[in-house]
């Protein structure tokens, strides 16, 4: 033991990741969660029988999870199963084409040359590409800290070699030319709040990640993993504090000192991890005077990752051709994603992507029921959009959408249904602008010159989550915990 306390805000995967972490480094470590459950954005919705994860679907980086039980020489199956999926994604477009993408590099050969023959050769040049990115921005740099402004400039010539500085639409584009294809196999950045026509191409390293180890399902859903955790935590003495939201970040001469909690109450500590939105953090729980590089006036100009509005919906029937994760691509690409991420308008039109944990795994739903979650990306609150005006309207445009095309007689089969809108995702996780990710991931906002993951200028104050490097998604967020401990560890 090291005889010294640290305090982590936030219980997301980021926040869970990171008390684990200090645990093995010796901390005596606590917890402060201002929601009723762990998890974050991996919450879980419990609703007339039926399992709802909130936010994260897709598993990849299995050894990330692993690697937090073997820190306690413990196994991560015996806590949570695993199950491989295939396909990974059913693209689904508006002329009625599926595009199945995962399995083999075969099997995802053969489903492109269904579109164009052409493309075969184009697509292992790109799996060939994502791997050299893969290698150098999963493998070298996602664990470890962007905190010296010399050691990102160092990584400019190989960042260049790997054409970072082309977007991942452009990129993909090189290789792939038919458009159905060339969308599906561009909208990665979109699951970590990126429009693919700004994102940095090195986020095509995702194309590689899931080719190595594949897309995954936890049985009984993401929240058996946080229930996974949550038993590991207890078991390693890492206490937490649900309902306990902090309002501030103490710091004294320089460094920060503990918490105080909404209800006032101070909570002093060696170190305090935060793995809130790093924005809205910086602009609202440290007092002025102690701000630096991340001033409120700077953190307002920062560009953030798009809203979400996600609907959770059971079925009283099952829709049993419907694949486990399925993308409904709507006519619009180009137009659409300028809508959310530029003009910040609600579009009539949508691109959506369904979720039916059920195709894997019955216990989600009661007997003979399907469970969904259907999320479109829409703009973040720096739009104008009323929500509480339009939500209700938008939902049914979903539905209706859907029954149209793939969930026939969705709407006379409907059991159970509720939403967030980007309202809910500031105020349920104190989400700046309700953005879905943080900031966004693009190239400016990358390594160095995202949140550093130690404070520039606090000693003794460390950030975890999507806004910080290496960035959203839950490979990310975990990897930000390893960053956080090889910072310790130097
Ligand atoms: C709908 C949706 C679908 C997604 N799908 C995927 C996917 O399939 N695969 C994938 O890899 N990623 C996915 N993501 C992204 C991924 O879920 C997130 O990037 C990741 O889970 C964020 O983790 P985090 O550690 O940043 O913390 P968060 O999950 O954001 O949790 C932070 C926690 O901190 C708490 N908190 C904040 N401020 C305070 C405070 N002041 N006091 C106390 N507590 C505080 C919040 O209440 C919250 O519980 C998805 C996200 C969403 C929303």
């Amino acid at each position: 033991m090291l005889n010294k306390t640290a305090t982590v805000i936030g219980s997301g995967f980021g926040g869970i990741s990171a008390a684990l972490r200090l645990k093995n480094l010796g901390y005596d470590v606590t917890i402060y969660e201002k929601l009723d459950q762990l998890g974050g954005r991996a919450r879980v919705f419990k609703k007339d029988g039926y399992t709802f994860d909130a936010g994260p679907t897709v598993i990849t980086a299995p050894f990330l999870f692993d690697e937090l039980f073997e820190l306690f020489k413990k196994k991560r199956e015996d806590y949570v199963k695993f199950r491989l999926l295939n396909p990974w994604y059913s693209f689904y477009f508006q002329d009625g084409n599926y595009f199945n993408y995962g399995g083999s590099i075969s099997d995802t050969e053969k489903e492109i040359s269904k579109f164009d023959k052409k493309d075969v050769e184009g697509y292992r040049k790109l799996v060939k590409m994502s791997q050299k990115i893969f290698d150098v921005g999963f493998n070298k740099l996602s664990h470890v800290p962007f905190d010296n402004f010399f050691f990102m400039i160092k990584q400019i010539p190989t960042l260049i070699r790997l054409k970072s500085y082309l977007t991942v639409y452009q990129l993909v584009s090189r290789y792939i030319k038919n458009q159905q294809i060339r969308q599906a196999l561009s909208i990665q950045p979109l699951l970590l709040g990126g429009n693919p026509l700004d994102t940095t191409s090195i986020y095509n390293l995702i194309h590689f990640l899931e080719r190595k180890w594949g897309v995954f399902y936890a049985m009984g859903g993401t929240g058996a993993i946080i229930n996974a955790f949550k038993k590991l935590m207890k078991e390693e003495k890492i206490r937490v504090n649900l309902n306990s939201e902090v309002s501030q970040i103490l710091v004294e001469n320089k460094k920060a000192v503990g918490i105080k909690l909404k209800n006032n109450k101070n909570i002093h500590s060696d170190l305090v991890i935060s793995n809130g939105d790093p924005a809205f953090v910086y602009s609202n729980m440290i007092e002025d005077k102690n701000l630096k590089r991340w001033k409120k006036s700077k953190v307002k100009k920062l560009d953030f990752s798009m809203g979400l509005f996600v609907i959770y919906f059971g079925t009283k029937k099952k829709y049993n051709n419907i694949a486990h994760h399925t993308i409904w691509m709507g006519k619009r690409f180009e137009g659409l994603l300028n809508d959310i991420f530029k003009r910040k308008i609600l579009a009539k039109d949508f691109s959506l992507y369904l979720h039916r944990p059920t195709a894997s795994d019955p216990s989600m739903a009661p007997k003979s029921c399907d469970c969904f979650y259907v999320l479109s990306p829409v703009p973040n609150l720096i739009s104008n959009i009323n929500w509480r005006e339009i939500s209700k309207e938008y939902m049914n445009a979903i539905f209706l959408a859907l029954e149209k095309t793939i969930l026939p007689d969705l709407r006379k089969n409907l059991t159970t249904y509720f939403f967030m809108n980007p309202e809910d995702f500031k105020n349920d996780y104190l989400s700046m602008n309700g953005s879905g990710f943080s900031i966004s991931p693009i190239f400016q906002q990358s390594a160095w010159f995202r949140f550093n993951n130690k404070s520039e200028n606090i000693k003794n104050l460390y950030f975890v989550g999507a806004g910080t490097h290496p960035g959203a998604g839950v490979p990310g967020v975990m990897s930000s915990a390893k960053v956080l401990e090889n910072i310790l560890k130097n």
